[in-house]
């Protein structure tokens, strides 16, 4: 068969490895999984609720408008109607915005270390990568990111830039003054759209953080996306939300498929908005287990990165490929980043307390098991 190469040397999303598949193939009753920065508290009783009475209804099609939702999201978001639009996760808002904006060979930009979905939606489209290296401490080079922007914007036809803010996997953010700085800088680039991936927004501590959500308006090249798969733990029913210039919306609308959301999406997330004490048990729960692992981590002596999100980038000192392994046939799951590059880090979600303890108990065991790897061999 004739298969374009670019996509015969297409390297798929590595997602987290399921709990059941664990359990089949290595034959274990109890398997803990902090791999995919799931809600580890489950879903919210309000949203559960509201998906025991929609189930009657699963016989007809989804409301292609999300109505309801749309209303609620725009109300609580301050945002314009015309402004805001959902799809099957993030995921699929990422992939649709490369295919609207990009022609095959064209470039999106990125940081080097940044959400691994957009390098593989950008393959999927035969569009270009060009990635950017960080700042000490993996943070988003945002100068950088500008200066090869305009550097390599004609050579390069590059469309878009994708910003994660936080970054997953490395749980740095960028403060409210540098993306502001950044967005005037390229303001007037009528050929690029940047997209403000906000993915783990409510758990965000940092003071000088900010949001772009009320920075969208009509005249900007740049939209933003939030997912409801995080703090508002509907993961499995694939829900993100687009907010960006009419305009961009509009055509995001032409793309999609009428029917992206589901009604169970739809309803659940209408709850799931309401259910305030659930996200704040979330954040709660997240922060006290980010506390907890730091200070277990230091006792480990494993180096680890001040994380924004639900995870930590953690620096095993190992072969993280031995460790993952080995957390594996103890029944935890953790996530290995070796698509990132990383040779010796690993990235772990928190989970509920007990959660946490048995996965500090079984990765305290692996160390006694796994040599160190050589300075020289670790990588970056
Ligand atoms: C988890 C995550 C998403 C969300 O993906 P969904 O497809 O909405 O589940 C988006 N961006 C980043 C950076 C993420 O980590």
């Amino acid at each position: 068969m004739r298969i374009p190469d670019e996509l015969r040397s297409l390297r798929p999303y590595q997602p987290g490895k399921p709990i059941s598949e664990t359990q089949r193939e290595y034959g274990l009753s109890q398997v803990i999984k902090l791999a995919s920065n799931e809600n580890p508290l489950g879903i919210s009783p309000l949203a559960q609720q509201a998906l025991r009475s929609a189930i009657k209804e699963q016989f007809r099609y989804p409301d292609p408008s999300c109505f309801e939702l749309h209303q609620k999201v725009c109300n609580l978001w301050g945002q314009a109607h015309s402004r805001v639009s959902f799809g099957n996760g993030s995921d699929e808002i990422i992939d649709l915005l490369i295919r609207i904006f990009c022609d095959p060979h064209d470039s999106i930009l990125i940081s080097e270390y940044s959400f691994q979905a957009y390098e593989v939606s950008a393959g999927s489209s035969r569009v270009n990568v060009i990635k950017v290296p960080t700042a000490p401490g993996f943070k988003i080079d945002l100068k950088r990111l500008t200066e090869t922007y305009f550097k390599q914007r004609d050579s390069h036809k590059i469309r878009m830039i994708f910003i994660p803010n936080p970054n997953n996997p490395t749980g740095s953010y960028l403060p409210e003054a540098d993306v502001k700085q950044f967005v005037q800088d390229v303001r007037n680039e009528k050929d690029l759209v940047v997209v403000f991936d906000e993915a783990y927004h409510e758990f965000i501590r940092a003071q000088d953080y900010e949001s772009m959500l009320n920075a969208v308006d009509n005249q900007g090249n740049f939209c933003v996306i939030r997912t409801f798969s995080k703090s508002l733990g509907l993961a499995g029913l694939r829900l993100g939300a687009l907010i960006g210039p009419t305009e961009l919306v509009e055509i995001y609308n032409r793309i999609r498929k009428p029917f992206n959301v589901n009604t169970m999406a739809q309803v659940a997330a209408i709850a799931a908005l309401d259910d305030k004490e659930f996200i704040r048990k979330t954040q709660e729960v997240t922060w006290e287990g980010l506390s907890y692992w730091y200070k277990e981590l230091e006792r480990l002596g494993l180096p680890y990165y001040p994380s924004q999100g639900n995870f930590i980038l953690v620096d095993t000192l190992r072969r993280a490929e031995d460790v993952y392994q080995n957390m594996l046939r103890k029944g935890v799951i953790l996530r290995p980043l070796r698509n990132y590059g990383f040779v010796n880090h690993l990235r772990i979600s928190i989970g509920l307390p007990a959660e946490n303890q048995i996965g500090v108990k079984a990765l305290e065991e692996c160390l006694a098991e796994i040599p160190p790897l050589p300075p020289e061999q670790r990588c970056p």
